[in-house]
């Protein structure tokens, strides 16, 4: 898929209040500084389109781009921040619930985990939640270029066997590097290829 447009549309922190367009969505999350960011302004070919809701609660937020004026990319707040309080863990886990719950244009989500690391328990759970709650995702590696082409596939290796521990299957994956743009045809290919299908269906 060739990027033609991509433009920020609205930020907000009420699903009530996200775009009323019936248009395909594709919602981008992870733990904060995976990579987010980085990634979407790579998919987009713009260099700071993440960052133009600008205001400083902008990681609190849902952000809403539109693509090719076809679809949503929807960056929601990372999570994980070890210094939040219980309490503003708890409005956080409410406010993604309700975004999942209701958001009924959504197609998929992608869940953005580091290259580098082992599998995450905050990772494992949110995905666990995603897979009760019937919601599709795909898994996204991010900052391969940070691990040597020998270590690379021995990590998404480990990755997947810790995975298949609570999975049946490994789930759809991408691995992507911001710096270098390894994965970028290949989750726009993707994404193209479900949008064609939810035409046609
Ligand atoms: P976010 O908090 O998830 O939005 O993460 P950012 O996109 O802001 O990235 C966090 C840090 O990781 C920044 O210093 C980025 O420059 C760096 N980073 C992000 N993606 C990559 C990547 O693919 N390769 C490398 N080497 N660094 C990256």
């Amino acid at each position: 898929m060739k990027i033609n447009s991509a433009e920020f549309v609205i930020s907000n922190s009420d699903v009530a209040k996200c775009p009323k367009d019936k248009l395909p969505e594709y919602a981008f999350i992870g733990r904060s500084n995976v990579g987010k960011s980085s990634l979407i302004n790579m998919l987009t070919d713009r260099k700071s389109l993440a960052k133009t809701s600008g205001r400083p609660g902008k990681t609190q937020l849902i952000n809403h781009f539109i693509i090719n004026k076809t679809w949503f990319l929807v960056d929601l707040p990372g999570y994980g921040y070890a210094r939040v309080s219980k309490s503003a863990k708890k409005v956080f886990q409410k406010f993604i619930t309700a975004y999942f719950s209701k958001r009924s244009q959504l197609v998929s989500a992608f869940v953005l985990v580091d290259s580098r690391h082992e599998p995450q328990k905050i990772d494992l759970e949110f995905m666990q939640w995603l897979g009760e709650n019937q919601i599709p995702f795909s898994i996204i590696f991010t900052k391969a270029d940070k691990l040597s082409k020998n270590k690379l596939p021995s990590h998404i290796d480990n990755y997947t066997k810790m995975m298949l521990e609570y999975w049946e299957e490994m789930p759809n994956y991408f691995i992507t590097s911001s710096s270098s743009g390894l994965g970028k045809e290949d989750i726009l290919n993707y994404i193209q290829e479900v949008n064609s299908q939810l035409k046609k269906s």
